[in-house]
């Protein structure tokens, strides 16, 4: 059984930063991915000349560190993109930010008369202290009014969620629309060049010029030029760390192999990695883990031989579509296709024992092209396709589901040589540059380098979501 310092589970962002913060520690590491190739939820899909994302990704960061991390890696493969992005919703194309003239006019005369209307009621009765604010729904509709609410929120949270809006916390809504009230976005419409503007608001950024996961094929070939030890199809399936020294045991060509290490950096889903102990755990953690779930994905891949809109992503609020945001990546890569051709990502959002995640692949197509064909309404020549499920995609933000997490990171936090890193691994709604910067602190902690907290980045839950401004 061949012995290691570190090894790291899951080669997508968290871990491929965290091997690379190793790479000139002396370290013995060794990173396992079970999938055939590295990036993970970032990665980018291959079949041909045709290239997707599981779903469009944009880097941004307020982190200089990881930002400069991303340039170097990337040098002249990134390519700047200038961001559109729009929804799309009763038939009609909102901006994407939603800017307020837009979304009281784009509905017609009488909706921009109840919008405004259900704006003041809102207001008033705020004035008059009598809303009710226990959770995200109540928190948008106070800060909007109901009708914008059941517009431009309620559909699209809905879908991604597949939970009511009144189950997501007000606090959540709080970290992510910070800031930005009707009367703040009417202000950002008069005086757009304002300094005031919320950062938060950029339309530019860098792409890798051969989609997101080119950056993390760049991570892989670097790191492993510097002796870390990369095994893909590669998936960890039990730990013991009864002893001092901690085994894992992973499948490799239909094997089990052993390897054993002094320290586990671990980005794979955080209630996969508690269930390796399930015989010790306390009934407290199962009971707690029992009560939080991730939100599967469906990346459904299709290329067509006609340009059906230039925006980076759409996104779908339409509640008669199950569809929820649609992209063409050659709007953020002209190298992502050959002319002529658009590989397009229609994304899905489904818990585990739903229909459409069980349903056969040729079917999922099927039913991805006819509610392309019923959004677009032109004829097009569908020139390939597949689908990537993507399970475990998304922690689900139910409300309570910080106080159940904190009972499994109480239990984590007696297992010194085991670090939870990344977005699943931390059941943390993180971006890359989040993963990437828990990777990169979980390491310093590790060689002694400070003292840095994971758990920190990302807390006030920055960025994510822009959902209406100027
Ligand atoms: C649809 C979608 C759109 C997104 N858009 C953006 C965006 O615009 N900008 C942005 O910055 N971020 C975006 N993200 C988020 C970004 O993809 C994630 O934050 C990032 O990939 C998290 O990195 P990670 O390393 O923590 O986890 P992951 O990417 O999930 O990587 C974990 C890795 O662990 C592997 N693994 C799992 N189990 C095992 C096992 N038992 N053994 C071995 N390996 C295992 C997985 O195969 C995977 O490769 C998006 C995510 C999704 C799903």
């Amino acid at each position: 059984m061949t012995s290691y310092d570190v090894i790291i589970i899951g080669a997508g962002p968290a871990g491929l930063t965290a091997a690379y913060e190793l790479m000139s520690s002396g370290k013995k590491t060794l990173l396992l991915e079970k999938k055939s190739q590295v990036g993970g939820l970032a990665e980018t899909k291959v079949f041909g000349e045709h290239r997707y994302d599981i779903g469009p990704h944009r880097f941004f960061t307020k982190n200089k560190e990881v930002y400069d991390l991303f340039l170097k890696i990337l040098g002249d493969d990134a390519v700047e993109v200038k961001r559109k992005t729009r929804i799309l919703f009763k038939n009609s194309y909102f901006d994407y930010p939603l800017t307020p003239l837009n979304a009281l006019f784009g509905l017609g005369i009488f909706e921009s008369i109840a919008i405004v209307f259900s704006y003041f009621v809102a207001r008033l009765k705020g004035y008059l202290k009598i809303s009710k604010i226990t959770n995200f729904e109540e928190w948008v509709i106070d800060k909007f009014g109901a009708k914008l609410f059941n517009n431009f929120f309620k559909n699209y949270t809905e879908k991604v969620w597949g939970i009511d809006c009144k189950d997501i916390g007000k606090d959540w809504a709080a970290q992510r629309i910070k800031g930005l009230s009707l009367s703040t976005a009417i202000k950002f419409a008069l005086f757009p060049n304002s300094k005031k503007r919320p950062k938060t608001l950029v339309d530019m950024f860098y792409y890798p010029k051969l989609g997101a996961g080119m950056l993390w094929e760049k991570f892989e070939e670097e790191i492993k030029s510097k002796n870390i030890n990369v095994v893909k199809n590669a998936e960890v399936i039990n730990i013991d760390d009864a002893d001092e020294v901690i085994t894992l045991e992973y499948l490799s060509d239909g094997d089990i192999k052993k390897v054993s290490c002094a320290h586990v950096l671990f980005s794979n889903p955080l209630l996969d990695f508690i269930n390796f102990y399930k015989d010790e755990l306390p009934n407290e953690v199962i009971d707690a883990a029992s009560k939080l779930e991730y939100r599967n994905h469906i990346s459904v891949h299709i290329t067509i031989d006609k340009k059906l809109f230039d925006d980076n992503w759409i996104y779908i609020h339409s509640p008669e579509l199950k569809m929820a945001r649609i992209a063409d990546f050659t709007n953020f890569s002209k190298d992502m296709s050959i002319e002529g051709n658009y590989p397009l990502t229609l994304e899905y959002f489904c818990f585990e024992d739903d229909e459409i995640w069980n349903s056969d692949k040729n079917d999922i197509i099927d039913f991805a092209i006819s509610e392309l064909k019923q959004i677009f309404k032109e004829e097009f020549q569908v020139v390939h396709t597949d689908i990537t499920k993507n399970p475990k995609a998304y922690p689900v933000i139910r409300t309570g589901y910080e106080e159940n997490l904190n009972i499994l990171r109480e239990w984590l936090s007696k297992k010194k040589n085991l670090t939870a890193i990344g977005r699943s691994g931390m059941f943390k709604y993180n971006n890359q540059d989040h993963a990437m910067a828990t990777g990169l602190y979980a390491v310093r902690n590790l060689l002694g380098k400070g003292n840095f907290d994971p758990w920190e980045v990302n807390v006030d839950g920055e960025y994510h979501e822009e959902i209406i401004t100027a």
